[in-house]
Parts: C-alpha cells; structure tokens; sequence
C-alpha cells in the first residue's frame, strides 16, 4: 500500500523512553489480567472506577500531588491534590446518600468544565451511582431526552443553565433534584426541587464508605455524537477503568511527572475516558481549561502549565492550522512531548503541520463511545504512515470482515472494521434498546460501523463511516481520501464529503468546502481545486460538484455531519440534531 513518507515516531525525538518499547514482544506478552493488577480493586473484593483514579493515590505518597490543575475561561485558576479530591468526591458521595440515592441510581451532571462537575461525576460513582456527563452547550430538548430516556434522579448543574432545564423538569417524573453549584453566588432562588451544592457539601462528612461496586455494575453512560443519527446511551461498566488505565499509559504514554491535556469535554466520551480516568488513575497531573477553542487561548494554556502530552482532536487541530503556525511560534511550546488525537480520521496534512508547528507529529488513535477506549493506535515507539489509524492495542483484536460480516479479508481489501468482542471496557449494552446492541456482534465480532483496510503489516486504514461510503461507477469511495486530498489544498480549510444521486454512476462525489481566512469563493477557485484533486485522487473519487460553505455542519463534539450536507444537499428530513453544534 501506498502512504506518503513515514513520519518519524517520537522516541526518535525526545529521549523519553515510552512505556511500550516493543510493540511485538508487549503483543506477545500482554495480559489483560496483568492491567487488572497494577490496578488496586477494592478491599475485599470489587472494582470501582473512582477508588482506581482518586482514592489509591490520595492514600499514598502520592497524596499531595496535584492531580488536577484547572483554568478558568476567565484567567482564574485553581489546584487539587489527590488528597484534596478524595475528600470533595467523599463529601459529595455523603451528600448523594443524604439524598437518598440508592445503587444503580442515574445521575446526570449538565455544566461546564468547572471542578465541582468533576467532583460530582467521581463522587457519584463512589456512592454507586451510574454517571451521565452531558456537554453544557446541549439545548432544554437535547437535556430532556436524555435524562428522559435514563430516568435520571439526580441532576448536577449551574444556576444559569437549570435555567435552560426547568421547563422540562414537570415531563421528568423520575428527576427528582436539581443540584445547584452556585460558584458565582448569583442570585438565584431555588424552588422545592433544588438544593444547594456548597451547603450540602460543607455540612457532609469527608470520610465515606465507598459502596461496594463490582467489576460489571454499570458506572457510566454516554450518548454517541449523533454523527450518523440519533444518539444513543452507551453504558459502561467499573471494569472500564482497566481499559482507561492500560491505555492511558501505553498508547498516550503517561509518565509520572508528566503535565496533561485532554481537551474534550466529560460530554463526550474522550472527556472522561481520557479527561478524568485514564490520567488520574496513573496517578498523573492533568489539566482542565473551562474555556473553548481559540488558538492563542490553547497555546496559553500549553505554555502556562508546560504540558508534555496533549490530547486532542482532528477539528481542533485544523482550526489551529486555519489559525497558522505563526501564532504557534509566539508561545513556548518546547515542554511538549507528544501529541495524539481522536475522534475523526487525522488528515495526512495535519500531521505533517503538526510536525512543522511543534517539532512533533499528532499520533492518531481510533475508539468508539462503544469501545470505551482506545482500540488501535500509533505508538510513541513506531514510526507513523500518515493517514492510517495504526496498529490494534495488544490485547484487542482487530479485522476486516466481508459485506455479510462473516469471513476477515485479506490485507489490502475493505471491509467492515470489527473488534473480537470481550476487551474489558467494552459496552454492556445500548440503555433502553438491547436488540440494537444485540445486532452489532456477529460470530463473536463486535462490528463497529466503519469500514476500513488493514495493510501487510497490521496498520489500520480508515475509509468512512459504513454509512457514508460512496458508491460511484462501480467503486466504493471512502469521504475521507477524497476530504484528505482537498484539505491539502492552500484555499481550503475543511471539507466534507458525500455521495449524491446519479442516473449513470448510481452516486457521484460532491464536496462542501470552506475556505481559509483570505481566500473567497468563486468559479475559477471551483475549477483550481477540482484540478488538485484530479492530480491526487482516482478520477471517480474526484468530486464532481463543489459548493462553498462558511462552515460545515459539525456536532457540538466537532465531527462534521455528512449525513446533514446529505439531507440538506436531497431536501430530506434532518433527523435528529441535538448535538449539532449551531
Ligand atoms: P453516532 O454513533 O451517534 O453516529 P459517533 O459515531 O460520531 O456518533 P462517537 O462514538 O463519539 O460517536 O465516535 C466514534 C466514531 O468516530 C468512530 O466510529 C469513527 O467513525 C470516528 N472516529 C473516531 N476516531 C477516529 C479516527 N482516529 N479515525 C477515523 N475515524 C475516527
Ligand atoms: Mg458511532
């Protein structure tokens, strides 16, 4: 297979030694069992995610190490120990109890990036509750359906955004408190259903008894992006945090002493998989910025803190090239040490601009909300091919199955991505619709709605959401190579990219594009990037018909909605959109 020249990995360039430092032999060696036991469990017996990431450490030597450094949007800061966690998440577990939670209980947070959510989602879990996080930009309808469809009892939020949900609140007979964190001390009047977060918690004892939770009792549910439709709640299991630790060290390559940013929200599944569980249960310092993506605002936050790992997304990462490497070069970025990224494919382009703006190429990984954590990856010890996904984490197994998911391909051939299903953080189930979890595994294949090649040596190349492969002339064409070889064109910024009816073709490829600050739309433009794409794409993957756009449709996570260009492009019904981002 063809790939554009390999990108140095980073132990070629730091001198850090990674923790996986022979991909083959740790293949070899790896033990799922072995992850289990550099974790604690609980005394006695049972597993619970917030013991793994908060407790163990604040009972050690570890106890006085910042485990969270956090910056408010408005240049404010704050720092919490391990010790200073564990007594907020036990007082606010006491205060849940004093609520009358009960194990197994929903309880939803809907804020911010501000330390009580965290707080909360950790507390919560160590009182046995199942979490929802939910991203603090969701509309009251987005909020409603999905405390709705868990019956939620409890909901932990601000002042300003009950406001958004107290209309909604009569339709929730099963919500039965508010939980203000007032950190503003606003004016605001709480009515039967609220509480006061601040009281509750300075009257609550800091000792707790953690419930005794077991490997398999539910922990978390999270709702999917809603990229291909309707969202739906994936649940977790406490056995998750092995797949969150295990991965944590050896995909993202958390040392001791390192400084992380995970930017994702605890909205979305990268936010707490890998913004509160996977760093902290290493016992590793993180940071959390309540602000949103601005180039200089992020490069502040990497300078001010010195972060070594940073954690981020494709999206991000083209707003920051749209930004330009010159706004990099104004900050210290030298304490960075490696770089990866989630959550959509990693077009070529960005890792070779990465590699000019920090010195450092973003290593791309692939999971699922599903999967619960990271499944195939590129290493800090191998060498990256731009454009592929990497190699499956030891312990997961990864393969390309036929149109009938039934027989693995051979390298080289495109198929459905599928995973042997039984990786600890694998999801129990989807809430409230098992038979649709029950049809994604076949034959022990866990199939995850992708579809992808696997080259001879085992690296994983993503070609499109089974949903949004194009079928043109006889060819399938992934929106990916064809977005990828548009975004490297000067003018253009983003792309997305879908299939549109055709008497002849059955499909032809349309692509949506906005442009970089300085460039406007025109004809002449129109043509001049349909000539770059026929130079570097298979002419029925060249897209026939490009309109200008301001911006994509994009969900509130940052993935570009190609089944909305679709809808809107055919004049069909939008179907659900409470995640995309307005
Ligand atoms: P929904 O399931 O509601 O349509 P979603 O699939 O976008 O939304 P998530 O679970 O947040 O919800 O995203 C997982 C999907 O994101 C993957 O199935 C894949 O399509 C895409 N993805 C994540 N990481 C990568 C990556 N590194 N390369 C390519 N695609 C990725
Ligand atoms: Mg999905």
């Amino acid at each position: 297979m063809e790939y554009d020249p390999i990108v140095k990995g980073q132990s070629h360039r730091t001198g850090v030694r990674p923790n996986l430092s022979d991909y083959e032999e740790f293949w070899r060696d790896f033990r799922w069992e072995e992850m289990m036991g550099e974790l604690d469990g609980l005394e006695g017996g049972g597993l619970n995610i917030a013991y793994e990431a908060i407790d163990r450490h604040a009972r050690g030597p570890m106890k006085d190490k910042v485990a969270l450094y956090w910056e408010g949007r408005d240049g404010r800061s704050e720092e919490y120990t391990f010790s200073d966690l564990y007594r907020l998440t036990n007082r606010f577990a006491n205060v849940l109890k004093r609520l009358g939670l009960g194990k197994g209980d929903r309880v939803f947070t809907y804020g911010d990036r501000i330390p009580e959510i965290y707080i909360s989602l950790i507390g919560a879990l160590k009182a046995g509750a199942v979490i929802g996080p939910l991203f603090s930009a969701f509309g009251p309808d987005a909020v409603k359906e999905r405390l709705g469809d868990c019956e939620a009892r409890f909901l932990v939020t601000t002042p300003k955004l009950a406001g958004v949900v107290r209309g909604t609140v009569d339709d929730l007979p099963s919500l039965e408190t508010l939980i203000i964190i007032n950190r503003e001390k606003t004016a605001c009047e709480l009515n039967e259903k609220e509480v006061d977060y601040e009281a509750l918690m300075t009257e609550a004892s800091h000792s707790f008894d953690m419930e005794r939770t077991d490997k398999d009792d539910y922990a978390i549910i999270h709702y999917t992006s809603g990229t291909t439709g309707k969202p739906k709640g994936v649940v977790h299991a406490h056995e998750a945090v092995v797949g969150h630790y295990a991965t944590a060290r050896y995909v993202l390559d958390l040392h001791r002493d390192d400084i992380y940013w995970c930017t994702a929200d605890p909205g979305w599944v990268t936010g707490t998989s890998y913004g509160i569980f996977g760093p902290w249960s290493n016992g590793v310092s993180q940071v959390v910025y309540e602000g949103g993506f601005r180039a200089t605002n992020w490069y502040r936050v990497i300078e001010k803190y010195k972060v070594t790992v940073w954690y981020s997304a494709p999206t991000a990462i083209r707003m920051l090239m749209k930004a330009g490497e010159g706004v990099a070069q104004k900050f210290d970025l030298s304490s960075l040490r490696y770089l990866c990224s989630v959550g959509e494919p990693l077009n070529p382009e960005a890792i070779l601009w990465g590699n000019r703006a920090f010195g450092l190429p973003f290593h791309d990984n692939w999971w699922q909300t599903e999967t619960g954590c990271i499944q195939i990856a590129n290493y800090p010890v191998q060498d990256i091919r731009p454009g592929s996904m990497g190699r499956p984490f030891p312990g997961v197994r990864a393969t390309i199955l036929d149109d009938n998911c039934e027989k693995e391909l051979p390298p080289g051939e495109e198929g459905h991505l599928a995973l042997r299903a039984g990786w600890p953080s694998m999801f129990r189930t989807y809430w409230n619709m098992q038979e649709l979890y029950d049809s994604r595994f076949r034959n022990g294949w866990y199939i995850t709605g992708d579809r992808a090649t696997m080259d001879p040596d085992g690296y994983f190349w993503f070609v499109g959401r089974a949903d949004d492969v194009i079928n043109t002339a006889g060819h399938l064409v992934g929106p990916f190579e064809v977005e990828s070889a548009l975004v490297e064109h000067p003018a253009v910024a983003e792309a997305g990219v879908i299939g549109v009816p055709d008497p002849l073709a059955m499909e032809v490829v349309k692509a949506f594009v906005s442009l970089k600050d300085g460039y406007e739309p025109s004809e002449e433009l129109k043509r001049d990037i349909k000539r770059f794409a026929r130079k570097k794409l298979h002419s029925v993957a060249c897209p026939r018909k490009i309109d200008f756009l301001p911006g994509l449709p994009k969900t509130k996570s940052g993935k570009i909605m190609r089944r909305l260009l679709k809808a809107r492009e055919l004049g069909l019904p939008e179907g659900d959109t409470s995640t995309l981002e307005e």
